[in-house]
Formats: structure tokens, C-alpha cells, sequence
């Protein structure tokens, strides 16, 4: 079994109410297990946009950096939702996620940052990276 970000499979979790399909995820299929860390978390769809202020995903697990939106402190419920999705993993042994790039939560390589792109890793891809697991973004794959 496979985590995978729920966007990446068609289903509108996006913050704004959107999706990601990436089609050539399909022939995992049915061995993926799609979670949305932000909605785990108790985030509305759509809702604000959320972005780690300073910092990457280890920095907010460390009390170092916060999550906010244009509204409030979010780093509760991002720590929540990337717990959650841990919990799954744990609950059904799975070693590999296949997460959304450059979101807060699920990105691996980058995340968005003041209308930019930088390197680092999302709330729930390191918590993920930091228990084992092998954590890829689509990219990673043929
Ligand atoms: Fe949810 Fe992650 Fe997709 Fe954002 S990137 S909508 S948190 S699954």
C-alpha cells in the first residue's frame, strides 16, 4: 500500500477547491490509500491559502516556525492533519508515500513561499521522512 496525496487522485481537497490529477498514478491503483493532510487537520475546502513562515516541514515539528494563512495560526492543524496521516501509515504498515509538490503539508522537494517556489520539505512529508518512510513527490516517478 501506498499513501498518496488525495488532490493528486482527482478529489477537490485543494484550498481552493480544486484537484491535482495526475493521471499516471493510475496504474498504482488499487494499492494507494489517498489522504488529504489539511482537511485531516480539520481545515474547510476551500479555505485560505497556507504557507510555512520561514523555514521548511522539520522546522514547524520543531516548535521553530509556524503555519499561517491570511487569516491566522495554522501550525495546529497542519501538525494535526501530518499526525493523522502518520497514524495511517502506522495503522496499515505502509513505508512509501506519493505526495503533492510544493504545497506546506505534502511537499517534497519544495514548497511555496511568497508567490515563489523554494527548496524544503512540507509539514507532513517530513514527518513521514523523519519515521522512515520513503516519501517521493510525482516528479520522482517515471
Ligand atoms: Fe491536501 Fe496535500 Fe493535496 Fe494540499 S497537497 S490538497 S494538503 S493532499
Amino acid at each position: 500500500m501506498i499513501i498518496v496525496s488525495a488532490c493528486l487522485l482527482g478529489i477537490n481537497c485543494r484550498w481552493d477547491g480544486q484537484n491535482s490529477l495526475e493521471k499516471k498514478l493510475f496504474k498504482y491503483l488499487p494499492d494507494l490509500i489517498p489522504v488529504c493532510p489539511e482537511q485531516l487537520g480539520g481545515l474547510p475546502t476551500p479555505r485560505a491559502q497556507a504557507q510555512i513562515a520561514g523555514g521548511n516541514g522539520f522546522d514547524v515539528l520543531d516548535g521553530k516556525t509556524i503555519v499561517k494563512n491570511t487569516l491566522k495560526d495554522v501550525t495546529k492543524e497542519f501538525l494535526t492533519g501530518a499526525q493523522s496521516v502518520l497514524r495511517i501509515a502506522e495503522i496499515y504498515k505502509i513505508r512509501k508515500a506519493i505526495l503533492k509538490e510544493g504545497s506546506p503539508s505534502c511537499g517534497v522537494h519544495r514548497i511555496h513561499y511568497n508567490k515563489s517556489i523554494i527548496n524544503g520539505m512540507g509539514v507532513t512529508a517530513a514527518i513521514l521522512l523523519q519515521k522512515g518512510l520513503i516519501v517521493v513527490s510525482t516528479e520522482d516517478l517515471e
